[in-house]
């Protein structure tokens, strides 16, 4: 069976062996690289490049360090929601590499499943209804910032939590987040196995000119008209089909109009 190999430290295995699955590949662990160079969520290492790029290093890694032909990269970012900015969103990108064709595919799920949440707390009570709501102890907590003595990411049960925070109540405050690393993060664990369906769809489409899998949607063309005014507005009007490994690629037409709501003429 041809492999498919994952750099992952975090336990991510587990998310995407169902993708290896359905691939028809054997799922190994590449080792030898510490995945955390290329950022980490507590900014003791800020990402460098993009989300897509550090998933697909990891792939590309995962491809040198095992020689299999296929790689896998995941790769998380976490913030307010891109439509009102009210509630914790996740956006998870599965990316695959083919050594042999030089040729990258990508997955992304993403959603308001996500225990992602930081604070300031000034008790013991407080950080309890933290944790609590963040799932703890099934999901980590981190506490402090990096250059803080207390800084944690540890705590595995109530007791171990409230030991490590105890020296941080003198200061007055104690930050806290949620642990967003995959192993300690069963939320973002789910959502890094969507992401990975989401991968196995793509790859299921074939280029049309070259047979290579992971045709698809690569962007959209905004323009569709407004039907009040008749005016081009953002909204897309049609999405560009793609091939990551040759140049083949056409337009699907998504609708030629759209309501005046969206338009920023009839609804500056
Ligand atoms: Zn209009
Ligand atoms: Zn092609």
């Amino acid at each position: 069976m041809p492999r498919i190999a994952l750099l992952t430290q975090h336990g991510k295995a587990q998310a995407l062996q169902p993708l290896a699955d359905r691939l028809g590949l054997e799922l190994v662990l590449a080792t030898g690289k510490n995945t955390d160079d290329l950022g980490t969520f507590t900014r003791e290492r800020e990402r460098v490049g993009s989300q897509l790029e550090a998933a697909l290093t990891k792939a590309r890694w995962a491809c040198e360090l095992t020689g299999a032909r296929y790689g896998l990269g995941s790769e998380g970012s976490f913030g307010p929601d891109p439509h009102l900015g009210m509630v914790p969103w996740g956006v998870e990108i599965v990316a695959w590499w083919d050594a042999e064709r030089g040729h990258a595919v990508h997955g992304v799920a993403q959603g308001g499943a996500t225990n992602f949440r930081h604070r300031s707390v000034d008790s013991e009570a407080a950080l309890r209804a933290f944790a609590e709501e963040a799932g703890f102890p099934l999901h980590g907590l981190v506490i402090g910032r990096p250059q803080e003595p207390w800084f944690d990411k540890d705590a595995a049960d109530w007791a171990g939590l409230f030991e490590r925070a105890a020296p941080a109540w003198a200061t007055g405050e104690l930050w806290v987040e949620t642990d967003m690393r995959a192993h300690r993060n069963p939320t973002r664990m789910r959502m890094i196995e969507a992401a990975g369906w989401a991968l196995a769809e793509r790859l299921a489409v074939v280029c049309p000119a070259c047979q290579a899998p992971g045709f698809g949607p690569v962007r959209s063309l905004p323009g569709a008209r407004c039907e009040g005014c008749g005016l081009p507005t953002p909204a897309a009007r049609a999405e560009v089909l793609a091939c990551g490994a040759c140049a083949h690629a056409l337009q699907r037409p998504l609708r030629e109009t759209v309501s005046p709501a969206r338009c920023a003429y009839c609804n500056p």
